[in-house]
C-alpha cells in the first residue's frame, strides 16, 4: 500500500524533482503540501505545519524542502508527532542539530533520513566499484556553475546558514564521501566572499588523504557559458572522470555513458523516494553527515578573501 507524505517548503526543488518523483512512484501518495505561499492542484493543502500535523494523523511521513536554516523546526515538530522523515540536502544547518534530530527520531521509534540526491547519480556506484582497491593518487574536483541561472532569486544562499556556493559544492563532496574508500579531512580552505553577502561565492578547499594522495576542490558560482560539476580521479591502476554531477563517467579516457547536458538530476529523485519507502519500512536511520563535516570544516578553517559584490 501507499505511503502517505506531506511535502513542505514547495519551491523550486519541490516542483522540479519532488512532485514528479511522488507522483511517478507506486510507493507514496502525497496527502498534502504545507506551504505559506503555494499549493499543488488537487492536493490538500496547509499553510501551517503544526496545523498539518494535527489535522492529518493519516499522514505517516514528511518531506522537508525548504532552505537549511528552518528546517530544523520543521523537524522536530514532525518527529514529536511520530512522523518519519526526510530531509533535504544539506539535512540542517549545523553538524549539531543534526546530531540532535537523529537521537530524537531514535528516540521516537521513526526513520529520518539524510538525502544526497548527488550519490544517487547515474555513474557514482559505477565509480565506487571502479575505485575500491585501486591506490588513489590525485581528486580534483571542479564544480562552476552560474548562479543566476540554477538559483534565481534565492537570496537565503547568501544569508548566514545558506551556505553560498556551497549550496551546489555539498552535492560534489556527498560524491566523493561516498566513492572514496578511504577518510579525507579538510586542510586549507580560501573563502571568496562578496562584500555584500554572508556567504561564499566561490571557494578552494584542500584535503588530507590517508596515502598521500593529493586532494582538492575548487567551487565557483561566477561561471558563465560552460558549466562544470567534474570529479577527476587518477590511481597507479588507470583514470577516472565523473561529469554532469555523476551522470556521465570515463574511465581511461572511454566513456562508459554520457546524459545529455542538462539532464544531471534524471533519476536521482525516483531512487532517494525509493530509499526512503525501504527505510520506513525497514524502520531504519540513514544521518550520513560526512559531507556536512567537510564544508563545516572548510568554513572553520577558511581564510575569508573578500570580492566584488554579487547583484543579481
Ligand atoms: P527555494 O525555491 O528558494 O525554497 C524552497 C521553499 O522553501 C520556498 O519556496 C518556501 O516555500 C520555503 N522557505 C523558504 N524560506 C523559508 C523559511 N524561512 N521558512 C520556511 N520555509 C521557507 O529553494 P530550493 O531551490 O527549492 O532549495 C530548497 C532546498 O533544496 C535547499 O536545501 C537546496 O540545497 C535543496 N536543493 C535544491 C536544488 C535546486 O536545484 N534548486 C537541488 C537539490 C537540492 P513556501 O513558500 O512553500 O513556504
Amino acid at each position: 500500500m501507499a505511503l502517505k507524505i506531506a511535502l513542505a517548503g514547495i519551491g523550486k526543488i519541490a516542483r522540479d524533482q519532488h512532485i514528479p518523483a511522488i507522483a511517478a512512484s507506486p510507493d507514496w501518495e502525497l496527502a498534502a503540501t504545507v506551504s505559506r505561499h503555494a499549493s499543488v492542484d488537487g492536493v490538500p493543502s496547509y499553510d501551517d505545519f503544526t496545523a498539518m500535523l494535527a489535522a492529518r494523523p493519516d499522514i505517516e511521513v514528511v518531506s522537508l524542502c525548504m532552505p537549511p536554516v528552518p528546517r530544523f523546526d520543521y523537524a522536530r515538530a514532525a518527529i514529536a508527532a511520530g512522523r518519519h522523515v526526510m530531509l533535504e540536502k544539506p539535512p540542517g544547518a549545523t553538524l549539531s542539530e543534526c546530531h540532535a534530530l537523529e537521537a530524537m527520531a531514535r528516540q521516537a521509534g521513526v526513520s529520518i533520513y539524510a538525502t544526497w540526491h548527488s550519490r544517487e547519480a547515474a555513474m557514482v556506484s559505477t565509480a565506487k566499484t571502479w575505485l575500491a582497491g585501486k591506490r588513489l593518487e590525485s581528486l580534483v574536483v571542479t564544480w562552476k556553475e552560474d548562479v543566476r541561472k540554477w538559483h534565481p532569486g534565492q537570496t537565503w544562499i547568501w544569508q548566514a546558514g545558506g551556505l553560498g556556493v556551497f549550496d551546489p559544492g555539498i552535492n560534489a563532496l556527498s560524491i566523493v564521501t561516498e566513492i572514496l574508500p578511504d577518510p579525507i579531512h579538510v586542510t586549507a580552505s580560501d573563502l571568496f566572499i562578496p562584500e555584500n553577502c554572508e556567504t561564499p561565492i566561490a571557494a578552494h578547499i584542500a584535503f588530507a588523504h590517508p596515502y598521500g594522495a593529493k586532494v582538492s576542490a575548487e567551487f565557483d558560482f561566477r561561471k558563465e557559458g560552460d558549466q562544470f560539476w567534474n570529479i577527476e580521479i587518477t590511481t597507479a591502476e588507470g583514470s577516472l572522470v565523473l561529469s554532469e554531477g555523476g551522470a556521465a563517467l570515463a574511465i581511461d579516457g572511454v566513456v562508459q555513458s554520457a546524459t545529455a547536458a542538462g539532464a544531471a538530476l534524471t533519476g536521482e529523485y525516483p531512487r532517494l523516494y525509493a530509499n526512503m519507502a525501504r527505510l520506513v519500512r525497514a524502520g531504519g536511520v540513514d544521518m550520513d553527515l560526512a559531507p556536512m563535516a567537510h564544508v563545516a570544516d572548510a568554513f572553520v578553517l577558511g581564510r575569508r578573501i573578500p570580492v566584488e559584490p554579487f547583484i543579481e
